[in-house]
């Protein structure tokens, strides 16, 4: 149901783009998709929404290859080492908070267990 009010929506969307162009609404419909044809100013027939997912389908397939060409690089790490520490410091100062409002005794060797292993992990880092 909530596809079909998107889909609703985008052809609003769409044909008043086209109509801001100076396109006119036709009477016709897209034998396709059922869309209302367009004119444009220079009198050429077309369908919006069947080009609007034409263009999509070759973002995407762009984006396909975008991805592709980002696997074949992998020279950059995901982190930084400076970002890598920053985080970790982030979680330490987030531990600290916790282990100060916690009472629990097994909770709390976990969180100061935790503290531990990021220090050491921060240490390695640095
Ligand atoms: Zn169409």
């Amino acid at each position: 149901m909530k596809d079909v009010e998107n889909n609703e929506m985008d052809v609003i969307k769409i044909a008043a783009r086209e109509m801001l162009k100076g396109s006119k609404m036709l009477g016709e419909h897209c034998k396709v998709c059922g869309f209302p044809l367009f004119e444009d100013t220079r009198g050429n027939k077309y369908c919006v929404y069947c080009e609007v997912v034409k263009k999509k389908e070759e973002k995407e397939r762009n984006n396909i290859t975008d991805i592709n060409k980002e696997d074949k690089k992998d020279t950059v790490p995901p982190y930084s080492k400076d970002t890598g520490i920053k985080i970790l410091e982030r979680k330490i100062d987030y531990l600290f908070k916790k282990l100060d409002e916690e009472y629990d005794i097994a909770r709390i060797m976990e969180i100061t267990d935790a503290i531990k292993a990021l220090l050491k992990l921060k240490s390695k880092l640095e």
